[in-house]
């Protein structure tokens, strides 16, 4: 019988995955910084949170560091959402700077180019320069729209972390042969209990865009997963690993322009008050290690937008619906948000102007210097100079 814990299980599949599959460091080099190229990064404060746990009075307390870098920042008091309230159409909506209304459960690819595409297309830039790293696991089809002239050739790389994970110690696993099918299975029956421990109890599903990620880039980012796992600060989260892999990312490839996927505080759904609670100050707290990573790394220093806003809020009347455990009432607590700016060609301030999350594509594109189709959004003049 295995009773391992869950640090001890993971060490081990971690060494196991140093010492067969990873002997060394497979792109050593990060890129060399270059100068005057603007770099934005999109982070959706994500899963649906409202303001009154945020910016609120009442909720500043669980948010520390953004309160903090509010003042460094240009904060938009009313960031709204007025397309469904879903998590893969609301931040497909931030993506491609229209509404969008494709099937919720993340099968189809969004209607429109997303950012990533009018980037990469009309920049010529590698695979590797637009990414997006996601903490929900139905967000595989994120990167790309379906639509011919755009798409997939263009689209982001798309990580979903913990898919990496899985993949890592099915690796490990593999090439083990002193183990048997059944070792194998146990193994990977251990590990899925992890990943899903908490709320993710729906069943674990390998995504094919994590099996599309080149296997260089895949191997690369499993190396420092590997690592992770084996150092100090043990992930204990969805979005702990996510904001690893987007650090890592950002160490080895620099790309010009990402999105950041956090989404623990939808545990609200299973209606844990105290849950929701930690998982907005521990992404709080990622935010501002994001933040901490772009002043530290050259390739980001003074050149980079990050916004950061949450993707839809959750209910706010407990007697009409169930208060803050879901996000499906419409009501101006699902959908009042806010956005908050940083970095470079951002200036201090704060505005009571309404922007909207299909504004995030037309600002992201001005700040980048390229086009967009005809979208619904508009830049925000304070960031994008428009
Ligand atoms: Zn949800």
């Amino acid at each position: 019988m295995w009773e391992l814990s869950k640090r001890r299980f993971l060490q081990a599949a971690g060494l196991a995955i140093a010492g067969r599959i990873l002997p060394r460091r497979l792109l050593a080099r990060p890129p060399e910084p270059r100068s005057g190229s603007r770099k934005v990064i999109i982070v959706t404060f994500g899963g649906g949170v409202r303001y009154s746990e945020t910016f609120a009075p009442e909720g500043l307390r669980n948010i520390p560091r953004l309160k903090e870098l509010r003042a460094q920042g240009f904060f938009y008091r009313t960031c709204a959402n007025a397309g469904v309230l879903s998590h893969f159409n609301s931040t497909a909506s931030i993506l491609t700077g229209d509404w969008q209304r494709v099937d919720d459960f993340g099968f189809e690819r969004p209607a429109g180019a997303t950012i990533f595409e009018y980037y990469r297309k009309q920049t010529g830039s590698k695979a590797t320069d637009a990414w997006a790293i996601c903490t929900n696991k139905s967000f595989s089809p994120i990167g790309a729209a379906s639509l011919r002239d755009w798409g997939v050739p263009y689209g982001a790389q798309v990580v979903l972390p913990k898919q990496l994970l899985i993949e890592a110690v099915d690796e490990v696993v593999k090439k083990n042969r002193d183990g048997g099918a059944a070792n194998r299975e146990n193994v990977l029956r251990q590990l899925e209990e992890i990943l899903n421990e908490g709320y993710e109890g729906l069943g674990w599903t390998i995504f094919k865009a994590g099996r599309d990620l080149d296997q260089t880039v895949r191997a690369t980012l499993t190396r420092s997963l590997v690592e992770y796992i084996n150092g100090p600060e043990m992930p204990s989260s969805g979005d702990e690993l996510t904001f690893f892999i987007a650090r890592e990312v950002m160490r080895e490839f620099a790309p010009p322009l990402m999105l950041v996927n956090f989404w623990d505080m939808d545990v609200a759904h299973w209606g844990a008050y105290s849950l929701y609670l930690q998982a907005i100050t521990r992404t709080d707290r990622l935010v501002g290690m994001l933040w901490e990573e772009i002043l530290a790394n050259p390739n980001y220093k003074d050149k980079t937008t990050l916004l950061v806003l949450p993707e839809l809020g959750r209910d706010g009347d407990v007697n009409t619906a169930n208060g803050f455990l879901n996000h499906r009432s419409g009501d101006a607590s699902c959908r009042n948000m806010w956005l908050l700016a940083l970095g470079a060609g951002v200036p201090g301030g704060e505005s009571e102007r309404p922007v909207a999350h299909i504004d995030v594509c037309a600002t992201a594109a001005a700040v980048l210097g390229v086009k967009t189709a005809a979208i619904a959004g508009r830049p925000m003049r304070e960031i994008a100079g428009a």
